[in-house]
């Protein structure tokens, strides 16, 4: 018997699993992760940015959780040892029309209380001599990391917490018992007496095993990156970013310095014909059929079927993705790019069409579903991991430990 179970081992599960170990240091933690490894999905194919939270929008969850989390993340790797580093990163308009939204994103980033600075494109130059612009912002607490590095940790500190952590273990029913909830796995049953839902590109399927009807679907958006190849690894030293379409919750291509040296260029936003569809060719039927039913995709595509298209034909044609990527350093060129990873996003849509920008986390019966934790997430996990900690109703055989 456990009193907590949470499905999902990416870097929100894992962060929840840590968090609630700190606040219930008796209580009994499960962690149930499909996979051989832990961080597999969207965790351990992102961009590796410890984002510090300019773009979103004041007052929100993800502004909130961005910049407290970018700060918590970066004390978390100096306290465990874990390689990172805050180089900072530049925000670059690559014509005058630009200005007027890099502007919008200077207040925005003064209003989430972020370190910024409006920088000529001289003064870019300086950061990144080979960056063409008219203007840019200097965003300095952004850094890098390796998300499976600080999963890893995670993982290793519920164990020592006392967590059970059960890889390759699949939740496949969830059923009430009293009051207990038995969760049905590839490996047997597990019987708990609350239920946290981390499960990312599944987290509204999983919530309706668990009884909940979540207000959006997961519609998964791949994003595939390009690397560029040692030789060219110069034209890079830190993050460029173009100005994003603040319509848009994507942040249009950009290069991002990993921090084991190497250099993406990426990613784009294409629609994923498989929630766990790493390349073009990858097909689930099921997958496939919710997304072409659900009235809230079509709404989306005709709401954006300019950039969709601008998407697919980028997806398809390396010369396009070049031509991008042209836009903030017109040397590279299309031989100086190698295709590598995909990552894939679990991106909430609303019956309406519209994007769930927020963290959305819904409550159930004894139980809490992350139903969308999308870009910052990675950032923000010690906090999201704390929040939902606090959302969790008290079980009043554990002893409580309260933090400031
Ligand atoms: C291309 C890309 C780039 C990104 N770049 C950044 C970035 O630079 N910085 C940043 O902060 N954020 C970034 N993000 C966002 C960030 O990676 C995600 O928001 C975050 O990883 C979400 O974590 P998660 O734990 O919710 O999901 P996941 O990491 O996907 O974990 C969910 C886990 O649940 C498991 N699971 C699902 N169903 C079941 C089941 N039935 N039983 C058991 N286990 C199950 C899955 O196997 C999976 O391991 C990026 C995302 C993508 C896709």
């Amino acid at each position: 018997m456990y009193d907590f179970a949470i499905v999902g081992g990416g870097i929100v599960g894992l962060s929840t699993g840590m968090a609630l170990g700190k606040r219930y240091p008796s209580a009994r933690i499960l962690v149930l992760e499909k996979e051989n490894n832990w961080a597999f999905h969207q965790t351990g194919n992102n961009s590796g940015v410890i984002h510090s939270g300019i773009y979103y929008k004041p007052g929100s969850f993800k502004a909130k959780f961005c910049r407290d989390g970018s700060r918590s993340m970066v004390e978390f790797c100096q306290e465990y040892g874990i390689e990172h580093e805050i180089c900072g990163k530049v925000i670059v308009a690559t014509d005058k029309q630009q200005l007027p939204r890099l502007e919008n994103l200077y207040k925005r980033g003064l209003e989430n209380g972020i370190e910024v600075q409006k920088i000529s494109s001289e003064e870019v130059k300086e950061i990144e001599p080979h960056v063409s612009c008219v203007g840019g912002i200097k965003v300095f607490s952004t850094g890098i990391v390796n998300y499976k590095q600080v999963c890893l940790k995670y993982a290793e500190l519920i164990q020592q917490q006392g967590g059970d952590l059960r890889l390759n273990t699949k939740v496949l029913k969830i059923s009430p018992s009293g009051n207990n909830q038995v969760l049905e796995t590839n490996k047997g049953n597990f019987e708990t007496r609350f239920v946290i839902n981390c499960a990312g590109l599944h987290s509204d399927r999983v919530a309706k095993l668990g009884g909940v009807e979540p207000s959006a679907k997961i519609v998964p958006f791949r994003g595939e990156y390009y690397e560029l190849t040692p030789e060219k690894r110069y034209l890079v030293k830190t993050l460029i970013y173009p100005v994003p379409n603040p319509d848009f919750p994507f942040l249009g291509v950009h290069f991002t310095r990993m921090i084991d040296g190497s250099v993406h260029a990426g990613p784009n936003a294409v629609l994923s014909l498989k929630r766990e569809g790493y390349t073009k060719t990858d097909f689930d039927l099921k997958d496939f059929a919710e997304v072409i039913t659900y009235p809230g995709f079509w709404k989306l595509a005709a709401k954006h079927a300019d950039e969709g298209i601008q998407e697919i034909i980028r997806s398809f044609s390396k010369a396009a993705f070049t031509r991008s990527l042209q836009q903030l350093i017109p040397e590279v060129q299309a031989e100086d790019l190698v295709p590598t990873h995909a990552g894939v996003r679990a991106q909430a849509l609303m019956n309406d069409g519209s994007l769930v920008d927020d963290f959305l986390i819904v409550p159930g019966e004894n139980s809490i579903h992350v139903c969308n934790a999308p870009s910052p997430a990675a950032t923000s996990s010690l906090e999201i991991g704390k929040a939902i900690v606090a959302q969790i109703p008290q079980l009043s055989h554990l002893e409580t430990v309260v933090t400031a």
